[in-house]
């Protein structure tokens, strides 16, 4: 049984920080080839995505866009102020779909920083995709909206690209990305308990458990083995 949300939740916490300590806030390629690389390691399906990125805050008509060009913004009748990921060679955004149910944006923190969406928070944007999406996978088109930490609407769009060219830029093939990718797996921990003591999951296998046995000695069943360390509390 798999249910790596609590993982995924964990994740976007605890991996941002230390990608950030070697990145720019809008490294979107190298953040996003690391989370699929950490996936991969437990077993958990997670590909990259070429999108535009278009997050809007539409009563101060802020905008900030990557993988966008201005036509484009002027064509749909913003032509607000907005920002442009600074210094990046490649003109889009990169993202992971994980397990074809969920939207990890990992470098999102580029938008919070620009548009102030929240306090200096380095984490990952985690959006559960729509049935629709596991039936057809191959285009999308997604829009979130929500409010910010200040109570501002706030409108988040991802749309498909299919540019693949993210695939020959040097942030791709970067030798340093393996080095990094160690420190995270120590910082996730074996494993991390979910939600109020309801389920445990196995950062080996990404296996979820709801079994009070399991929870209570720290098991899993999947490696068949006790994990020995500290717990790491999640809270949902
Ligand atoms: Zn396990």
């Amino acid at each position: 049984m798999k249910r790596p949300d609590d993982l995924l939740e964990h994740y976007c916490r605890t991996a941002r920080p230390i990608q950030r300590k070697y990145m720019r806030a809008n490294s979107c390629i190298g953040a996003t080839r690391l989370t699929c690389d950490y996936f991969g390691l437990l077993g958990i399906q997670a590909a990259p995505r070429p999108v535009k990125m278009v997050v809007t805050l539409p009563d101060s008509k802020l905008i900030y866009a990557s993988g966008v060009t201005e036509e484009e913004l002027a064509t749909a009748g913003r032509r607000q102020r907005y920002s442009f990921g600074d210094g990046a060679t490649w003109n889009g955004h990169l993202v992971a779909i994980v397990e074809k149910r969920w939207l990890l944006d990992p470098s999102f923190d580029q938008a919070v920083e620009v548009l102030g969406l929240a306090r200096s928070e380095q984490r990952m944007l985690l959006i559960p995709l729509p049935e629709r999406f596991a039936e057809n996978p191959d285009r999308f088109k997604l829009t979130v909206d929500g409010l910010d930490d200040r109570r501002r609407k706030l409108r988040i769009e991802y749309i498909e690209t299919r540019d693949d060219s993210y695939l020959e830029t040097e942030a791709w093939t970067d030798d340093n990305l393996p080095k990094i990718l160690p420190e995270i797996a120590r910082a996730m921990g074996t494993y991390s308990v979910g939600g109020d003591q309801e389920t445990i999951t196995c950062h080996l296998c990404g296996t979820t458990s709801s079994r009070r046995q399991d929870i209570a000695q720290r098991y899993c069943v999947r490696c068949a083995s006790f994990h020995h360390e500290p717990e790491m509390e999640v809270t949902a």
